[in-house]
């Protein structure tokens, strides 16, 4: 814990110096800062010193809790070697060693890992790949892509490009590449007015039509797959992602998987493609790649892509990519001990019973005034707050319905973090039963104390 006249001196500097992402500064300037110095487990700590359940796993990528003690020895000890180095040209011995194990667990046929250093940098090289290579097989025309609706791949111009958000994607929209938007399998609030029951997934029809007439010009479908996560972890039928796979193969079209959320464990399987025996092109991995460490990402791909940028020199086939940290030592060193845990402590067989115990805990929230839908997939969970349940009418933008179920969370000893109008819960793969129940009570608590007391909710959305 620090002195109290210092913590208001960070309170002012916070406020006057750090702009934070995706936070309206105005709001956040009114609010006490919730600063964390430290955490362990499950749990955050603020300098306060009270405690919060990390109930977003530090923004989706923590998996084996805060001060995990094999991750913490294998940073140090690769401290004592080098912190970094360049793969611009040399190698380094954590770079190559994960580079093997990638491979050994990911989808046979992916068999060359590319590094850098966040999610939207391992879709924007899986992007850039996917072009490079038909360019190079003398398709010169394929030059734009096809995505899903809700789709979210990073904030670089070119992941936006593809992204399918329009609250974050609209205003940059002079700047994107051409790409073909499909509807998203989003059962709840069906595009096609369908009922999941029957409808056939009557979507993979609306993307068939787009690559029929488009395939010529189309390089590659980028998607999520199973869960949808910054657009509202929708979580799409089974067979919607063999389905696909099997429209890229049937109109030449290469399929980009964005596992940054749904890899290394998080859907109860090691990658999310693994539950329907998909093997993608090209796949971008980073969040829970060192289990939520330090920035580290890998874009893989297959020989077939690969061997397309083969060439003499002179040819200029490189792939002309590459970022100053690409293959940190550290968080390869990280990520390496990462996997050695999910071996060590069975982690995916840990799993399955408390993504049981999820799914029965969540029915408990159907009985909420304002819970419209709960959705689940693995250890991710979603519930979708609607002002009415029958019309499924959302509540107003305005209302900040879910930051408000967050700030009633943190108050009561949890953090977590909307999107919008949806409540995330996604907590550390290591979290026990009862602090898995502690977690789900406090949700609970909040969203009664918020959306069912409308004195409380008028005087906060206002103030
Ligand atoms: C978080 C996320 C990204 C972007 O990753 P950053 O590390 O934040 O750049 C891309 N795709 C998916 C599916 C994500 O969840």
């Amino acid at each position: 814990m620090i002195h109290k006249t210092y913590l208001e001196q960070l309170q002012t500097w916070d406020k006057q110096h750090l702009w934070h992402p995706f936070t309206q500064m105005q709001d956040y300037s009114r609010e006490t800062p919730l600063i964390i110095e430290e955490g362990s487990g499950v749990f955050l700590k603020d300098v306060d010193g009270k405690e919060y359940i990390d109930g977003i796993s530090s923004m989706w990528c923590n998996l084996h809790g805060h001060r995990k003690k094999e991750i913490d020895d294998a940073i140090k000890q690769q401290l004592d070697k080098i912190a970094h180095t360049t793969l611009l040209g040399p190698s380094n011995i954590p770079a190559i060693e994960l580079a093997k194990k990638l491979v050994d667990i990911v989808p046979q046929g992916l068999t060359k890992v590319f590094y850098s250093d966040n999610g939207s940098t391992a879709n924007e090289v899986a992007l850039k790949m996917a072009f490079q290579y038909w360019q190079h097989k003398g398709c010169e025309e394929k030059t734009q892509f096809v995505a899903l609706q809700h789709g979210y791949h990073g904030d670089t111009i070119g992941t936006m490009s593809v992204g399918g958000i329009d609250i974050y994607h609209k205003v940059f929209r002079p700047l994107y590449f051409k790409t073909h938007l499909a509807p998203a399998p989003y059962c709840y609030r069906c595009p096609l007015k369908k009922q999941p029951q029957n409808c056939s997934l009557a979507c993979l029809e609306e993307l068939e039509n787009i690559l029929k007439s488009h395939s010529a010009q189309i390089a590659a479908m980028i998607m999520e797959p199973l869960v949808q996560g910054a657009g509202g972890m929708i979580v799409h039928p089974s067979g919607y992602l063999s389905g696909v796979r099997a429209l890229c193969k049937k109109y030449n079209v290469l399929l980009i998987l964005d596992e940054v959320l749904t890899g290394f464990g998080r859907t109860g399987k090691m990658f999310a493609c693994l539950h329907e025996g998909v093997t993608p092109d090209i796949m971008a991995l980073s969040k829970g790649i060192n289990g939520g460490y330090m920035p580290l990402a890998a874009t893989l791909a297959t020989e077939d892509i690969y061997n397309a940028f083969l060439g003499a020199y002179a040819e200029l086939k490189t792939f002309f990519h590459g970022h100053t940290y690409t293959g940190n030592p550290l968080g390869c060193a990280a990520a390496l001990a990462s996997l050695e845990l999910f071996r060590k402590e069975h982690i995916l067989e840990n799993l399955e019973p408390k993504i049981k115990y999820l799914q029965t805990r969540l029915k408990q929230f159907e009985s909420l005034k304002h819970a419209g839908d709960i959705r689940q997939c693995g250890l991710i969970a979603a519930i979708e707050l609607v002002k009415d349940k029958s019309t499924k009418e959302p509540f107003a933008w305005e209302e900040r319905i879910g930051i408000q179920v967050c700030l009633e969370a943190r108050k009561q000893g949890s953090f977590i973090r909307p999107l919008g109008h949806i409540i995330v819960i996604m907590p550390p793969l290591i979290i026990k039963e009862q602090e898995l129940d502690r977690l789900l009570n406090i949700i609970y608590e909040s969203i009664k104390v918020v959306t069912q007391d409308e004195h409380h909710l008028d005087e906060r959305a206002f103030s």
